[in-house]
């Protein structure tokens, strides 16, 4: 067992590592624990990557308020780490008279949250605007402060700062209770103890589990599944931007969207579940994507489809996120971060430091942060290590190309397998470099990543595949 840490964060998806980052970057010390084997390897890996403005939230909740503060604030993050975001705009478009009659409430909830920029189009411009869409687009509403994002690097390069500010990661073990002291908790672990003054819930899908284990039981989980297809990036001049459905109270409905790979992207579905791991894709699923799909964009469906993948958003009964301060307790509970979490992630870190900071609890940035990260340009709109000649004429393994189809080379997935966050995984590399992502889905180079990133991980070939994807 180690010293007490000021906090334990349990989860270490987008927003626990984000909390712990704050938290760690305002001097409080931390552990971060995850029962995966990488950072993201929950909700934060499976998701539409898009930077939401906020426009459609609930006005006056707290999503709505941390959405459209994080929205801000990932922007500007992003930007710094060299994390891929390309500002495509949003178009929502209504279908028939129903849908048209709420685009006025859609244009006052904007408004309500703060979101002046959204306008109507009328339908020749909506055709204009996205010429392969389906027949019969009545009009449209325009959302340009809508982008896409590459997700996976958003929660590495949180995670890396983490540990850069000193927090530390324990990946591969799981919280398994939690005894409150008098002055720490005591966390039990499945391969150890920890000791902590405050405990930080951000255990996503058993978020609520959690909250029990501190005597709560405010929220419970109800799985909502998203199954998505990823078209080839022969598709990617078929769409703009965002397209997006006028949204239900249940859902935001299906999109079609481009992604920061090129690709583009149709989904999710939203589906209740029992069970909070079934990450499956059902042949109902895609069948119900793929009739959407013809009717938003009808080319689409020529196009090859290079992945098919489903992730789980922690929804519960209520409305809002669950976010709360159990001050005598020394508990913040971060639930239900639903379908946001990756916009919301940095303001609701921030949200989490100022709870502490109404406790008493000091927090004041550390003067000893070094200097800003940069993550690898992974997007197809920035300059890759392969474009490089400067790069490659230091290091020539930056122009050796093994993935062919999503141009990644040696360079790449060596530094993934070394990085301060390192891959463990083939998964992890995936999400690192882009390695295997493409067309041929490793067929051409995935013996040769599994080669090098055995040798780099010190792992056998059996260990780094048993828990791809
Ligand atoms: C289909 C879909 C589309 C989405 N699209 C978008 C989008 O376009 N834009 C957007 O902003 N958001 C989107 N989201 C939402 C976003 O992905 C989530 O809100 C966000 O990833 C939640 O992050 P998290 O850190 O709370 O949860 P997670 O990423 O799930 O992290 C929680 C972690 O806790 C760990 N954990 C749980 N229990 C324990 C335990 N007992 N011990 C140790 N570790 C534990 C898990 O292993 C997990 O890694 C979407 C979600 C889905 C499903």
């Amino acid at each position: 067992m180690t010293d007490t840490v000021d906090a334990v964060v349990v989860g270490a998806g987008v927003v626990g590592c984000a909390i712990a980052r704050e938290l760690a970057r305002h001097g409080l010390s931390v552990t971060v624990v995850d029962r995966a084997a990488d950072v993201g390897e929950g909700t934060s890996k499976a998701n539409t990557a898009i930077l939401h403005t906020g426009f459609d939230t609930a006005p006056g909740s707290l999503e709505s308020r941390l959405v459209s503060q994080g929205y801000h604030l990932l922007v500007a993050y992003a930007e710094a780490a060299g994390i891929a975001v390309e500002p495509t705009g949003a178009l929502l478009v209504a279908w028939d008279d129903e849908q048209e009659a709420a685009l006025p409430g859609l244009l006052d909830k904007a408004r309500a949250n703060g979101y002046e920029a959204a306008r109507f189009i009328d339908a020749a411009e909506v055709r204009r605007r996205e010429p392969h869409l389906g027949p019969g687009a009545r009009a449209g509403l325009e959302v340009p402060g809508e982008s896409i994002i590459d997700p996976w690097s958003v929660t590495l390069a949180l995670a890396t700062e983490a540990t850069r500010a000193r927090a530390m990661l324990r990946l591969g073990t799981s919280v398994e209770g939690i005894a409150e002291g008098a002055d720490e908790h005591l966390v039990t672990l499945s391969d150890g103890r920890v000791r902590a003054r405050w405990v930080i819930n951000a255990a996503g899908l058993f978020s609520d589990r959690i909250d029990r284990m501190l005597g709560h039981d405010g929220f419970t989980i109800t799985p909502r599944r998203g199954q998505l297809i990823v078209f080839d990036k022969l598709a990617r001049g078929l769409v703009s931007g965002i397209v997006l459905p006028v949204p239900t109270e249940r859902s935001k409905g299906v999109l079609v969207l481009p992604t920061v790979w090129g690709n583009v992207l149709l989904g999710p579905t939203a589906e209740d579940l029992e069970d909070r791991g079934d990450t499956a894709t059902t042949e109902g699923g895609i069948d119900q994507l793929l009739a959407a799909g013809r009717a938003i964009l009808p080319p689409l469906l020529d196009e090859e489809v290079t992945a098919l993948y489903a992730g789980i958003r922690a929804a519960t009964e209520h409305r809002d996120y669950q976010i709360s301060l159990h001050a005598s307790q020394r508990y913040v509970c971060v639930g239900g971060i639903r379908s946001t979490g990756l916009t919301a992630a940095l303001a609701i870190a921030e949200h989490v430091a100022d709870l502490l900071r109404s406790t008493g609890l000091k927090l004041a940035v550390r003067d000893d942060l070094g200097p800003p990260l940069v993550m690898p340009a992974l997007g197809e709109a920035q300059q890759r290590p392969y474009q490089r000649a400067d790069l490659i004429e230091e290091d020539p393994e930056y122009g050796r190309v093994l993935c062919h189809c999503e141009q990644v080379t040696a360079g790449e997935v060596r530094d993934a397998c070394r990085s301060e966050v390192p891959a463990t995984d083939l998964a992890g590399v995936r999400r690192r470099t882009r390695a295997m992502n493409g067309r041929c889905n490793g067929f051409f180079c995935g013996a040769e990543v599994v080669a090098l990133s055995a040798a780099r991980t010190g792992r056998t070939a059996g260990q780094l595949t048993m828990v791809d994807r």
